[in-house]
């Protein structure tokens, strides 16, 4: 589960319970030990690279 924080920025969530607190060792939910499958971390990590980059193309284009 993929959420957008208040600045629109992804945060990868639990898809059980919701929380965004992971140990990033075992990609395991501290909540409830739900394990984060690979696809979930791409998916969040290709949301994660789309929202750098618009960030920084929108910067870019404001700063002139
Ligand atoms: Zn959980």
């Amino acid at each position: 589960m993929i959420f957008r924080n208040p600045a629109g920025a992804p945060e990868l969530a639990c898809n059980e319970c919701g929380c965004r607190w992971f140990d990033r060792m075992t990609n395991r939910c501290y909540e409830c030990g739900a394990a984060v499958s690979e696809q979930d971390v791409a998916e969040f990590e290709a949301a994660l690279r789309r929202f750098t980059e618009a960030r920084d193309a929108s910067r870019s284009a404001t700063r002139t």
